[in-house]
């Protein structure tokens, strides 16, 4: 073969091999981007289930990148130096699409890192923990996603029902948490034609409800009591939270919202649960109370009042008003950019610290830029003393400030629910990236 005829034959194979080759380089340098913004910010660690991929099994093909469905609106997992990596650990809510997608077995799933243990409580087949009568379903117990915990809060109850533990003047079952498996254990309560009672802190949905607004949801079809085959696969939060509440209102379930359970105590056969409104007396008690925790409070006065929240669900509804968010975390400054970014708002920013240490690098330049332009005012070393009606008392630097104010935003973290399963000895085993 002449050199002419070898070059018309190299040629498509050096053009489609640059163009790999380029297009490799470009996905290793911006994931190892996002990689070092996630160590920056310190968001190393995963909720929950999350992959655990073995590097030596690994052949960086990007199955596994491709299968997250997260990866359209966030970066998990990306690939480094031609091996998958879990580039955005905070971000990964267990899918697991990941695992089954690999064709090299290269990934397990694990709960917790080597560095942060995740209590998972120990429980027993039926859900039931070693408390006698206390029973965990849903994410608490390690298993997270919608159709799972849905499953689980109505196996749990159906274990309750065999149990047979009643006392009179007492509820059969106290379920705490309105997500997805204190949905589905109150309506297999209801079938079941148990005394239930069903408390929730915030809103019906649980993380569903907190998810952004249109969020595309992913799920499979499950049977629900009293409902029957819910055919849902990909739908959005907002479709997903309109069926629920119609299956709820529809059957009469006995949910009380805003109602947060600070204590329970056993005393002579029966659960004492104290909550934020009044005491329950219980056979029984399901928790249903996620991972995720309870929204860290300011603890000032007027907090109260309904015009504070805890977390963004939609800029859009504040358009028009004087807006403070309080934190200094990546969801404080998230917060406050996309309200600011609205652009008839009128935003502040207050952090007690005298940076964002703690927020990536993007929310950091989203801050900066809305700053620059004037849509928001950033006030580092400062803290909210007084919530009124229409303004609200700062102080900075030893400076008194008053600002108009129509809502505020307090993105200060969450309290973990660990602390309340020791105090009612729910014992838990630690997960340090095992299965
Ligand atoms: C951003 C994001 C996206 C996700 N996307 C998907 C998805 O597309 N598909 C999917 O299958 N899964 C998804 N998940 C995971 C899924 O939402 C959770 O696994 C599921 O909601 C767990 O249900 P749960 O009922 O166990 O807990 P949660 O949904 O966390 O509900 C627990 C409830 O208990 C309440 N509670 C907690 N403590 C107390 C207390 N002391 N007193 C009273 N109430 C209390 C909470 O307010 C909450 O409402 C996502 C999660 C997140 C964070
Ligand atoms: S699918 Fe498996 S082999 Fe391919 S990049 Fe992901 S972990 Fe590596």
């Amino acid at each position: 073969m002449d050199s002419w005829s070898l070059a018309v034959y190299l040629l498509p194979l050096a053009v489609i091999t640059t163009y790999y080759l380029v297009r490799q380089r470009r996905t290793h340098v911006r994931d190892l981007n996002t990689m070092k913004d996630t160590i920056a910010a310190g968001m190393t660690e995963p909720a929950s289930l999350h992959p655990l991929i073995d590097p030596s099994k690994c052949l960086g093909c990007g199955a596994c990148v491709k299968a997250c469905p997260e990866t359209s609106h966030h970066d998990v997992l990306g690939i480094i130096d031609g091996k998958a990596v879990l580039i955005g650990p905070t971000e990964c809510i267990g899918h697991g699409a990941c695992k089954t997608a690999c064709p090299f077995d290269a990934i397990t799933l694990v709960f917790g890192t080597e560095r942060r243990g995740l209590d998972i409580p120990v429980l027993k087949p039926n859900f039931e923990s070693n408390v006698p009568g206390i029973f965990v379903a849903g994410e608490l117990g390690g298993m997270g996603l919608i159709k799972n915990a849905l499953t689980q809060g109505q196996q749990a109850l159906e274990a309750i029902s065999k149990a047979g533990l009643k006392s009179p003047g007492a509820l059969d079952v106290l379920i705490i948490g309105a997500g997805p498996a204190g949905l589905a254990a109150s309506l297999a309560a209801k079938k079941m034609g148990l005394g239930y009672q069903t408390v929730e802190q915030d809103s019906l949905g649980g993380a569903v409800f907190q998810y952004p607004r249109g969020k595309l949801v992913m799920t499979a079809p499950v049977e629900l009591p009293l409902v029957g085959k819910v055919h849902f696969r990909n739908t959005s939060k907002e479709e997903l939270l309109k069926f629920w509440t119609q299956a709820c209102n529809g059957n009469g379930l006995k949910i009380r919202y805003q109602e947060r359970v600070e204590s329970m105590e056993r005393k002579d056969g029966t659960f004492h649960i104290r909550t934020s409104k009044q005491q329950y007396v219980a056979a029984n008690v399901l928790l249903a109370i996620g991972r995720r925790g309870t929204p860290r409070k300011l603890g000032v006065p007027g907090e109260e009042l309904s015009k504070v929240v805890y977390r963004l669900i939609d800029p859009e509804q504040y358009r028009g008003q004087q807006v403070i968010v309080v934190g200094g975390g990546d969801s404080a400054l998230e917060a406050a950019a996309s309200i600011a970014e609205l652009g008839d708002t009128k935003v502040c920013l207050s952090y007690r610290g005298e940076a964002f240490q703690r927020a990536k690098q993007r929310n950091r330049q989203r801050v900066e830029e809305a700053s620059a332009k004037g849509q928001l005012n950033v006030l580092l070393n400062s803290q909210i003393r007084e919530i009124r009606q229409d303004e609200v008392l700062l102080l900075q630097a030893g400076k008194e400030l008053q600002l108009r104010n129509d809502t505020v935003i307090v993105s200060a973290g969450g309290i973990l629910p660990n602390d309340f399963l020791k105090s009612i000895g729910i014992e838990v085993e630690t997960k340090f990236g095992t299965a």
